[in-house]
């Protein structure tokens, strides 16, 4: 799956999807003894072509190996992408149960894959000089991972790798837990809620003893930081939350890094942040390291200015003030987005109904890459309200997707593309899935969306593109979004580019009483207020950057988490370290991320780039948009992205655009 909004999440290396020997059978959506069936069966059929890999006896071809190895994976993604779908969404607790019991099966099965030597071996064996390219990138990279995981180590290693990969699995999870299950409390008098929205105050009355108990969740936390006059209270509010995960997570950090450490020794790299970019665009942990000092390097300037708005208007509260502190910043930065640039999201939700905001994406994106979007009615799905369409060019049928964009009990709670399976040149096509918590989808309501919601539209709908035209590869390997995991973001967050366009939005955005266009001005201040505060963003980004990557370095060995925090964030972020507060306890991307969070931003540099080629004045034509089709979304992971996207710039890509759109404005 894809997530999209901040903050952003992403599961591990990009998964391939599949269907097979069921490709011409209907897909199990709709209830757990069918799914449990074919799960079963797909599960069979991997067992017996790895069995069969194994005990080929004779010259290893392309056809008697790479073939089975591929239809494998096929076998594998069919359960693994649908399953991984359905837990999140299904309404019945019985197919989400049979759904989970699968994925785990699955990347069991997966895991012993990947330390099988006889299947390494086998795919070792092949001679792939006379093949085409996308076949020699697929062998090279799969022997590379199947080296990675540890497969032609001794077996005494293999087994320490396999025991340190279990418990990082416990480590994680206890990590997340401590996290989640770590609710603060503040106790507040009444009148230090004052600033916030009335709704907000109604919903937190006092106590019996006269006083407001706030907690470090979400919808408590963050619209307080923004809007609570009171800085003391900011600043209780503020520690509670950097003391989230605390003691407990400190500790676990520690165990976590030391595993991490330890496994990436006995596979022979320097760090685990040495091991972990070795497949990612970047390559190197070097890389990565010039990459955040870079980045935090252009946007310095930028970043001043910022601070010195909000200084400024600080002043005007308390004259003589010499810093904003870090419980401060959300505060000022509200306030100098109302009061400077008038900003109303208020103002832009009458223009976004759901139907239109729908309706405009499709077409707009059905002309760009050259398609057209028909409705299915009959196809199979999990829940009722979702919609169906077929991807048609010149009347051939290319893929096919589902809408579920409206919330439903026990259905997840954020933004993301679901692979359902992968698309493979002659043998099944590409199914994939949007599933969002937008406004509508109930009779007499509008859905009016905020701007923020349709720019996540667009950005899922970048993802969904590439997973469905990515759809006719030779190989499951090289299917969908099956490129390095620092690439993933750019073609989505490079879509979000139109839902900032004046002109592409009133094709679309009409008022859903009077039927005008979403006025320019409109417009052009949300994009003024976007702008504002981007170099304090970017530094922030680069202290979590710098900050995943030190903990993993070389000398990370038993480091003082706490003093690297410190460090990190006076020399990066614009607001200084607050003693005794304890950010990496409750730092969640650790778990997922570990020493690669750097990719959102280096994901962002590349879609700017590419961004860079089609013409500002008109967004609606299609030609660079075919171009961008043909060499970076259809060639999914055929070839490094970097390849990719030098076939489309014409060049290597380049920082130049970044730096403009971090100085523009
Ligand atoms: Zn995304």
């Amino acid at each position: 799956m894809r997530d999209a909004v901040q903050p952003r999440m992403q599961q591990g290396s990009p998964p391939t999807a599949g269907g097979a020997s069921a490709a011409s059978a209907p897909t199990a959506l709709g209830d757990a003894a069918a799914l449990a069936r074919e799960a079963e069966l797909h599960l069979d059929a991997a067992r017996r072509l790895r069995d069969g890999l194994r005990s080929h006896t004779g010259p290893r071809s392309v056809s008697n190996t790479l073939a089975p190895y591929d239809e494998i994976a096929v076998h594998l993604d069919a359960v693994a992408n649908r399953c991984g779908l359905l837990e999140r969404v299904h309404p019945d607790p019985g197919v989400r149960e049979v759904a989970e019991r699968w994925t785990q099966e699955i990347s069991q099965f997966a895991t012993q894959l990947s330390l099988d030597r006889a299947v390494y071996d086998a795919l070792s064996a092949l001679d792939i000089t006379g093949e085409d390219a996308a076949t020699r990138h697929y062998v090279t990279r799969t022997l590379r991972d199947f080296r990675r995981a540890g497969v032609d180590r001794n077996p005494a290693i293999r087994a320490r790798v396999q025991a340190l990969n279990d418990e990082l699995t416990l480590i994680g999870q206890e990590f997340a837990r401590n996290i989640q299950s770590d609710r603060r409390t503040v106790s507040l008098q009444p009148s230090e809620l004052e600033g916030l929205p009335a709704d907000y105050i109604a919903a937190h009355p006092a106590g019996a003893d006269g006083r407001v108990v706030l907690t470090t969740d979400y919808p408590d936390y963050v619209p307080f930081m923004s809007y609570a006059k009171s800085g003391a209270a900011r600043e209780a509010m503020y520690r509670a939350f950097r003391a989230r995960g605390v003691p407990a997570n400190l500790g676990v950090l520690d165990r976590m890094l030391a595993r991490r450490h330890e496994l990436a020794a006995l596979l022979g790299y320097r760090s685990w942040a040495h091991y972990i970019t070795e497949d990612k665009m970047i390559a190197t942990d070097t890389a990565a390291t010039d990459f955040v000092q870079r980045v935090a390097g252009i946007a310095a300037a930028r970043a001043q200015a910022d601070y010195a708005m909000l200084l400024a208007r600080k002043q005007e509260d308390e004259p003589g003030a010499l810093e904003v502190f870090d419980w401060e910043k959300d505060y000022y930065d509200e306030r100098v987005r109302a009061e400077r640039f008038k900003v109303d999201s208020q103002a832009m939700r009458p223009y976004f109904p759901y139907e239109r905001v729908k309706q405009g994406v499709l077409d707009i994106t059905a002309k760009l890459f050259g398609v057209t979007y028909r409705r299915v009615h009959d196809a199979v799905v999990w829940s009722p309200e979702v919609e169906s369409y077929d991807v048609l060019e010149e009347g051939v049928k290319l893929g096919r997707f589902h809408l579920d964009m409206h919330p439903r009990t026990d259905k997840y709670k954020h933004a993301a593309e679901f692979g359902i399976r992968n698309g493979v040149e002659g043998l099944q096509l590409p199914e994939a899935a949007l599933v969002c918590n937008f406004p509508g989808g109930i009779a007499m309501d509008p859905g009016l969306m905020e701007h923020d919601d349709v720019n996540t539209f667009f950005h899922e709908f970048g993802h969904l593109l590439h997973a469905l035209l990515a759809g006719r590869q030779r190989w499951m390997g090289v299917a969908g979004i099956s490129t390095e995991w620092d690439f993933v973001e750019a073609p989505s967050q490079m879509l979000e580019e139109w839902a900032w366009d004046a002109s592409v939005l009133r094709t679309f955005a009409h008022h859903h009483e009077t039927g005008e266009p979403i006025p320019e001005e409109l417009v052009r201040r949300a994009r003024r207020a976007r702008d504002f505060g981007k170099g304090i963003y970017v530094r922030q980004q680069m202290f979590y950057a710098m900050l995943s990557l030190r903990l993993h370095a070389d000398d990370a060995d038993g480091i003082d988490t706490t003093a690297t925090v410190r460090a990190l964030q006076n020399e990066y972020s614009t607001f200084r370290y607050v003693e005794d507060t304890f950010f990496q306890a409750s730092f969640g991307h650790l778990d997922g991320y570990s020493a690669i969070y750097y990719t959102y931003m280096w994901s962002l540099v590349i879609a700017k780039d590419l961004f860079s080629r089609f013409r500002p004045e008109n967004l609606l034509e299609p030609e660079v948009a075919r171009l961008y089709r043909t060499h970076v979304l259809e060639a999914g992971g055929s070839a490094p992205a970097a390849e990719l996207v030098q076939r489309f710039l014409g060049r290597p890509f380049s920082f130049t655009a970044y730096e403009r759109w971090l100085n523009a404005g």
